[in-house]
């Protein structure tokens, strides 16, 4: 076995893929395994349902990588041309795979209990030149070739029996065959500061980093996420010294640092509470029920949330939060009297230490030159103290939703944390 960087392409195959009916996620999750394995991800390509594109591409590949996966094509139908393509390629002819035709007999008899037509029969042929990878979760089984110190893994389209082949045959397999680098991450995020100007901030830092540590800026939701990667082939070496280097990088950084793990923001607001013993609601207009949405997608939530009131209309934040209707009359929903009024609502009746309240013009209607889309007053506060923040984004409706829900978690962090240190 050999030390060095090993490398792979992935192909996906399928007329949907082009088209865009059919979004590519087969390669990000294979991606991300393989790149959990220390096997580094060179290219990324998608063909047709074409022979000749598809030859190409293996061609293509084999000269950049040394492991090319494949997914897609090798349904019953007749679009699905990539197994006997594969077969002709390396050379082989096709045989019946006794164990594979048994596999199909069980899923159709005692799972589907449906009759089995020859061309599902069919499927349970293989090039004899491949090693055949069981799909307990379908019907195709993947295959294995190898050529010219090159290794074709061919595996259905279906993102969750793939998914099955990679976990149980493929990724294990590459790790037998392979001497694999470690690689870390370190991921930390910062908030209040954006790209360039981090990256002015981390000249000297970057510059200092060794060529096997990588430094990537992850931007979303106007906040920066910084990953630091290190990949070689002694463990504690390598994260003893990743450690070191995240921990100069904090230090930089100590002002606009949110949170130095690789979690969302919602969940480091779950954590401050959890360990106050304090509780959160919101209140949301135009923000619909997102806020409530990202912080119940963690598991464990309840501990710390209390809920939310979607209170969308006048009538709404009158009868749940108690805003008077002369706040709404006289100054609109999008206001910071309004806010205000939803927060102090939400307290008292949801009994919470803190909440927040968002009203916004979402677009790309409703908006005047006095409040334009993508205006949004957010209020983020407990029974003692208030604070309102009027924010404008621009005119992508969904953007903006899921802006005002990070900017509105991040305000109420700092409060959060400036509060439990009084
Ligand atoms: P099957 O044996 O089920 O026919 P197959 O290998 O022929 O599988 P396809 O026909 O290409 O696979 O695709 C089957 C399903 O998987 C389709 O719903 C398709 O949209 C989805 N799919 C295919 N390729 C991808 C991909 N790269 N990412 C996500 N989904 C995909
Ligand atoms: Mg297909």
């Amino acid at each position: 076995m050999i030390q060095h960087v090993v490398s792979a392409s992935i192909i996906t195959i399928g007329d949907e893929l082009l088209i865009g009916q059919t979004i590519d996620t087969n390669s990000a999750w294979m991606a991300v395994e393989l790149n959990k394995i220390g096997i580094r991800v060179k290219r990324r390509v998608a063909v047709g349902d074409d022979a000749d594109a598809i030859k190409a591409a293996l061609d293509q590949e084999a000269v950049h990588s040394e492991i090319i996966l494949i997914t897609g094509g090798l349904g019953p139908t007749a679009d699905d041309i990539t197994k006997p393509l594969l077969c002709a390629y390396f050379g082989g002819k096709m045989i019946v795979n006794d164990d594979v035709l048994q596999h199909i007999h069980q899923i159709f008899t005692s799972v589907l209990k449906r009759p089995l037509l020859d061309r599902n029969l069919k499927q349970a042929e293989v090039p004899d030149v491949c090693t055949v990878l069981p799909n307990p979760r379908g019907t195709a089984p993947g295959m294995w070739f190898e050529k010219n110190e090159r290794i074709f893994i061919s595996m259905p389209g279906v993102p969750h029996e793939m998914k099955g082949i990679m976990e149980f045959q493929v990724l294990p397999k590459l790790r037998d065959q392979f001497q694999l680098p470690v690689i870390a991450h370190r991921t930390l995020l910062t908030a209040g500061i954006g790209e360039s100007f981090l990256a002015e901030r981390l000249i000297d830092f970057e510059s200092s980093l060794p060529v096997h540590i990588k430094l990537a800026y992850l931007p979303n939701y106007g906040m920066v996420r910084l990953r630091l990667s290190s990949l070689g082939f002694e463990k504690d070496v390598l994260i003893r010294e990743l450690e070191s280097y995240f921990q100069s990088l904090q230090e930089i950084l100590n002002d606009v640092l949110v949170v130095n793990e690789d979690i969302p923001l919602e969940e480091v607001v779950g954590r401050i509470l959890v360990r106050h013993q304090k509780t959160m609601a919101t209140a949301e207009s135009c923000s619909g029920g997102y806020i409530a949405h990202l912080i119940t997608s963690i598991s464990g939530s309840s501990e710390f949330y209390k809920g939310t009131v979607v209170a969308y209309s006048y009538d709404a934040k009158e009868t749940f939060l108690d805003v008077p209707h002369h706040t709404l009359e006289h100054s609109g929903a999008v206001s910071e009297q309004t806010v205000t009024a939803m927060l102090k609502g939400l307290l008292k009746h949801s009994g919470a230490d803190y909440g927040i309240a968002t009203s916004g013009i979402m677009g790309p209607g409703g908006g005047t030159s006095e409040k334009p889309v993508g205006t949004v007053w957010v209020a983020v506060g407990s029974g003692t103290a208030m604070e309102t923040h009027c924010i404008r984004f621009r005119h992508d409706r969904k953007r903006n939703i899921e802006l005002t829900a990070a900017n509105a978690l991040l305000y109420l962090l700092r409060f959060i944390e400036r509060d439990v240190k009084n």
